[in-house]
């Protein structure tokens, strides 16, 4: 098959893109490299059945493929604010192109939509059914409200167009690639204790997440893919932890002498977050496997081998 991955070059989609080659597909890899980078998918680029399409999606283009994982769009909040107007445009502008596509060559679309289309939740954990506790006007709206419109759009495509939609909706997740300036929980901490600088809890390390391994994360978005149900369906790993527990687990794997800061909490950080898996465990048969303590030692040398490395290269 032939397959587009918009985003490819970043985190997620550069695993998803590891494993489709893998499974022998052809690959096209369309990107602008705003949080995502060239070495992510280095190893693909002499292989004549991979290309990579420096392109940003929110200007339409014409591709032949049968599948398409849509998956363009910053995903840390300190990247999706930076240019917030344009966070939006991608969702929106950019959704809608990927859609058209889709709807002219007739390819399967799985939108890789959010846990934060529930916002900061007043109902524990999510299931799918809840509509969500969302700010319209707030610093995360870019986002929650892009992804939510997203949904709507790729729904409106499936009702009016007929076009072959999986909507999944991905929960915080978290592996090697992330990048040091991600700005994401796990990254932080990671490199901070690293560095040995102090890891900065937000607010009083109170709120939960629940954390996912990228490789669990990718075979949940090929089994939606590969069925027959259209979702929403959350791909999330239920484990719900602190933030203030993350840290400590983290400083105890790291480097126990590292200190750790408070800082003060952003506007409508969510309170709590575990997604209700019970659709991706009956209807696609997955769960995760990996857990938190496996995923963040793989994760963990990553960012050792990758901050040693540029070390190295100073001092040579
Ligand atoms: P990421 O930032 O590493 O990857 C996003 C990729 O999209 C990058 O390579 C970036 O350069 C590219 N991109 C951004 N805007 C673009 C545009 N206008 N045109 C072309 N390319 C563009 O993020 P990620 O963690 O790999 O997330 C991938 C997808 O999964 C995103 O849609 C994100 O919203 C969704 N998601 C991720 C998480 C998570 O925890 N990682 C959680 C929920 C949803
Ligand atoms: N589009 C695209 N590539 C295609 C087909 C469509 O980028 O192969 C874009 C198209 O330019 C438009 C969007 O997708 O901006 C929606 O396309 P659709 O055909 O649904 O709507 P229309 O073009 O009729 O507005
Ligand atoms: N967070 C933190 N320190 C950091 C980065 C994030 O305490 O250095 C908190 C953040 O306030 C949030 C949680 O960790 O409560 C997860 O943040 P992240 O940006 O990873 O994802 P999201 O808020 O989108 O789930």
């Amino acid at each position: 098959m032939r397959i587009l991955v918009t985003g490819g070059a970043g985190f997620i989609g550069s695993h998803l893109i590891d494993r489709l080659m893998v499974q022998g597909h052809e690959v096209v890899c369309l990107d602008n490299f705003y949080t995502g980078h060239k070495r992510n998918i280095l190893k693909w680029l002499d292989n004549p059945y991979f290309e990579l399409i420096r392109h940003d999606i929110t200007e339409p283009i014409r591709l032949e493929v049968d599948q398409i994982y849509h998956l363009a769009c910053p995903a840390s909040p300190v990247h999706y604010q930076y240019n917030p107007v344009k966070t939006i445009k991608t969702n929106v502008m950019g959704t809608l192109n990927m859609l058209g596509l889709a709807k002219r060559v007739k390819a399967r679309f799985l939108l890789a939509s959010t846990s934060e289309v529930y916002g900061d939740p007043d109902v524990h954990p999510q299931p799918e059914e809840y509509r969500g506790n969302v700010n319209c006007i707030g610093i995360r709206s870019c986002y929650d409200e892009g992804k939510r419109v997203a949904e709507t759009l790729a729904f409106d495509y499936y009702r009016q167009n007929n076009v072959d939609i999986r909507v999944a909706r991905i929960f915080n997740t978290y592996g090697p690639r992330m990048l040091e300036n991600d700005g994401r929980v796990v990254s932080n901490f990671v490199v901070q204790a690293l560095r040995g600088i102090p890891l900065t809890i937000y607010g009083d390390g109170s709120q939960t997440r629940s954390f996912c391994y990228v490789s669990d994360l990718v075979e949940g978005l090929m089994r939606l893919m590969n069925n027959e149900y259209i979702g929403p369906v959350n791909i999330g790993n239920p484990g719900e932890y602190t933030i203030l527990e993350l840290a400590k687990t983290i400083q105890t794997m790291v480097n126990p002498d590292a200190e750790l800061v408070y800082k003060p909490l952003p506007q409508d950080d969510p309170k709590q977050r575990q997604p209700d898996i019970t659709r991706a465990k009956t209807w696609l048969g997955w769960e995760p496997t990996i857990p938190l303590q496996e995923g963040l030692k793989l994760t963990i040398e990553d960012f050792r081998d990758r901050i040693e490395s540029k070390e190295v290269q100073k001092l040579s």
